[in-house]
């Protein structure tokens, strides 16, 4: 028989959790969880709460920014992560640091017409307006406006096929900005209908948030890139020739910027934002020209390796649940930002430092050396080990012929004998 999932979202968290249980057929220690990462202030968060799902949070060491020094807390399950940002920040600090570049910050979101006979001259029409919709823009959140921010400019894109895309742009100040921009695109659509005439399809923010670029880059000499019998004026070239393929294959392209986004990622969910935003902006800017590109480039000229990484990363330091996410809040603290700007700063420079280390470890001794102590390690918790026998397993592990969990748990069994 089925649990009741009627009114599922009004039932206390008692009653959800017992339909759960039931459904799922739960022992106790499984319905215990519930309660043992349960956090009453998260009722409010989302709908259908159960508990909260933890995941490790750790510290990327060795950052220097724009000459200042950093930590930088990340969350992330990937074990390898945190090592390769810190290693990645080592080489770059040797060599001065990331210098960042950031020229300005606006989120963009769109309102779109259709069945356009003559979207042109409907395009003419709300550019005539666009003095009268930027005060509707701003009327809607007015707030901004006393903050220093605001309703900047209208631009407008025929799409084709009748369609008519009219992007705002928005000065969001220390805000992500997504829930404002919406309640300003409501706003605004509604005088858009009258003054064209028209129904809008819909208006929504874009995370292609072309206004919001921000760039890291850094120049290493090669020397400080050697690696085991891999000089560093060959390890540079590598680098670069690794760069040109991400260039030129998405299917390189596509792993290249995954460990970019590892980075970007684990600071993102460490900070409070929201890193879906991100990842659908960073991967739509990698195929900016038509084809889906790695996102970084690395270049050589036999003295030093040149690395650029240019994204859009919109992020806040308040609003969504930041004020609410007390490890979001000491994450600032860690960081020591206090405004949006410097969080993307941190954010694009550790996307570069991760990149940089995944790429010297690929064309140097690959990836898997460094990963899999890690993994190993992984392996062993997932097996049953405790902390005290993790020492002999991993040795244990290393030498033997598979690594997989069967072995795993008969070495564990072997040591408990
Ligand atoms: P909020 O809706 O929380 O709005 C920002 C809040 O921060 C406002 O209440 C604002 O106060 C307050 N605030 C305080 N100080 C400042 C300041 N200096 N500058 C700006 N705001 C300030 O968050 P966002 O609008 O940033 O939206 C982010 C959330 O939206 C994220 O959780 C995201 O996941 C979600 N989202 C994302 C979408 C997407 O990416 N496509 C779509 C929809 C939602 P006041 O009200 O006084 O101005």
């Amino acid at each position: 028989m089925s649990a009741d999932f009627r009114h599922f979202y009004q039932k206390t968290w008692a009653e959800r959790t017992a339909v759960v249980a039931e459904q799922a057929h739960l022992t106790a220690a499984e319905q215990a969880l519930f309660k043992k990462y349960y956090v009453t202030e998260h009722h409010e968060i989302i709908e259908n709460y159960l508990t909260d799902y933890p995941l490790p949070m750790g510290l990327a060491v060795n950052f220097v920014i724009d000459d200042q020094p950093k930590m930088v807390p990340m969350v992330t399950e990937e074990p390898s992560v945190i090592a390769a940002a810190s290693n990645g920040a080592k080489i770059v600090k040797r060599a001065g640091g990331f210098i960042t570049t950031l020229d300005r910050r606006e989120m963009v979101g769109q309102i779109v017409l259709e069945k356009l006979t003559d979207p042109e001259q409907t395009a003419a029409t709300v550019e005539q307006h666009q003095a009268t919709l930027l005060k509707v823009a701003d009327a809607a959140h007015p707030s901004l406006k006393k903050r220093g921010g605001g309703a900047r400019r209208i631009r407008t894109r025929v799409l084709g096929q009748g369609y008519l895309s009219i992007d705002l742009f928005v000065d969001v100040q220390a805000a992500m900005g997504a829930n404002m921009l919406n309640s300003m695109l409501e706003a605004v659509a509604k005088s858009v209908g009258v003054i064209t005439k028209t129904n809008p399809l819909m208006s929504i923010l874009s995370n292609y948030a072309t206004a919001s670029l921000v760039k890291a880059e850094c120049t290493i000499p090669v020397g400080l890139l050697q690696a085991g019998r891999y000089s560093g004026a060959l390890v540079a070239q590598k680098i670069a020739a690794a760069s040109t393929v991400a260039q030129i294959d998405p299917y390189r392209a596509t792993t290249h910027n995954k460990g970019i986004m590892n980075g970007i990622d684990a600071v993102a969910i460490a900070t409070g934002n929201d890193w879906r935003a991100l990842e659908s902006g960073a991967h739509a800017y990698a195929a900016k020209d038509g084809q889906y590109r790695g996102m970084s480039t690395w270049t050589t000229d036999g003295q030093v390796l040149r690395g650029s990484l240019e994204l859009p990363l919109p992020v806040g330091v308040v609003g969504g649940s930041i004020k609410i996410n007390e490890l979001a809040q000491l994450n600032q603290r860690l960081l020591g930002i206090q405004t949006a700007p410097e969080l993307e700063r941190v954010l694009v420079a550790t996307g570069l430092a991760q990149n940089l280390a995944a790429l010297r470890a690929l064309v140097t001794t690959g990836i898997q050396q460094g990963h899999m102590h890690l993994q190993l390690k992984s392996l062993a918790l997932a097996a049953g080990a405790t902390p005290a026998e993790l020492p002999v397993i991993l040795q244990r592990l290393e030498l033997a012929p598979q690594q997989d969990l069967a072995t795993t748990q008969q070495l564990i069994t072997a040591l408990r004998q």
